[in-house]
């Protein structure tokens, strides 16, 4: 088995769980709820002890801070600069 074999199988063992994700949220559309396991192994970017999140809606939502981050086609968006703040979070889950 070469290098990239080894690297390709190492990233799909590690990643299981986004693959199926990704099925799931095509086979349900527009299904944007992330399976509880990969949740629990998420935690929020923007502090250093990454504090766990809860779905709402199509938002992650940070339980310390309460800014949450977007859910897109089933793929959590995770980058700092992806944040959504509090005020805007509570708008959006209410529809505006
Ligand atoms: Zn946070």
């Amino acid at each position: 088995m070469d290098l990239t074999v080894c690297a390709s199988k190492l990233a799909r063992e590690r990643f299981t769980a986004v693959p199926e994700i990704r099925i799931k949220g095509e086979m349900a559309a527009g299904s944007n709820m992330i399976d509880l396991e990969f949740l629990k192994i998420l935690g929020c970017p923007l502090h250093p002890e990454r504090p766990p999140f809860e779905q709402k809606g199509d938002y992650l939502v940070c339980t310390v801070a309460h800014h949450g981050f977007p859910v897109v086609d089933g793929i959590p968006h995770l980058l700092p600069e992806d944040v959504i703040l509090e005020e805007r979070l509570k708008e959006l889950l209410s529809g505006n």
